[in-house]
């Protein structure tokens, strides 16, 4: 069993890579806000219990977490691993993770993290603007409008919504990068944690993740005949 753990802040791209890693390997990927949406549906006793926490706005506790994630890595699609996108989000969390895995004779075989500096994070994240006619939606980096400050479509004016702003995106980017460093660190102490650089384009990234998972022991065997779309 393959169980690979994708890090990244946000604007890194990792929940876009994760689901391309998973289909590789061909093994789910499990991110944990579906994991407690499916629970709550599903019924179960575990599920039941996330929910309550989850209707009261709290946050659902590592151990309930936990457990609902090896309930899930015992599931057939499973078999062959996971790809989990969203876990561990601090060192108790994976350290608990760690421990029910030795539970079934499982580890942690790699986690890779995409790493990218904190400004160009600011930057990726704080570049939303939406026009004030309709909220269409711009990018200054990835969808600029033709005319700045101007929506294309209605000639409306753009603005920032207070979350888009680099001031907010800077300081919750700080706390998120904090909790982050202290996983990281506990992966690399275990030895597993593989960087790729996370300011390449898409598919550079994609080819990354693919160069460490091998140094891993993890082959993609498809992977050279992967159709490339450029
Ligand atoms: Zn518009």
């Amino acid at each position: 069993m393959n169980v690979v753990v994708m890090l990244g802040a946000p604007g890194t791209g990792k929940g876009t890579q994760a689901p391309l890693v998973a289909k590789r390997l061909r093994i789910p990927v499990v991110a944990t806000g579906d994991l407690f949406r499916a629970a709550a549906r599903d019924g179960t006793t575990l599920g039941m219990e996330a929910r309550r926490y989850m209707d009261a706005g709290q946050l659902v506790p590592d151990e309930i977490t936990v457990r609902l994630l090896l309930d899930r890595l015992g599931r057939p699609d499973a078999t062959h691993g996971v790809v989990l996108d969203g876990f561990p989000r601090t060192s108790i969390q994976a350290k608990a993770l760690d421990d029910a895995l030795a539970a079934k004779g499982e580890r942690v075989d790699v986690a890779v993290l995409i790493d990218a500096p904190e400004e160009e994070l600011v930057r990726r994240m704080s570049g939303r603007w939406i026009c004030r006619a309709a909220g269409h939606p711009y990018h200054e980096v990835f969808s600029p409008p033709l005319v700045p400050g101007t929506c294309d479509l209605d000639g409306s004016e753009l603005y920032q919504r207070a979350d888009d702003q680099p001031e907010t995106i800077r300081a919750r980017m700080a706390q998120q990068l904090d909790a982050l460093e202290d996983v990281i660190g506990h992966y690399r102490r275990s030895g597993v944690l593989r960087t790729v650089d996370g300011l390449q384009g898409i598919h550079e990234v994609a080819a990354g993740i693919t160069r460490v998972l091998a140094e891993a022991g993890i082959h993609i065997e498809d992977a050279v005949a992967e159709h490339d779309p450029r």
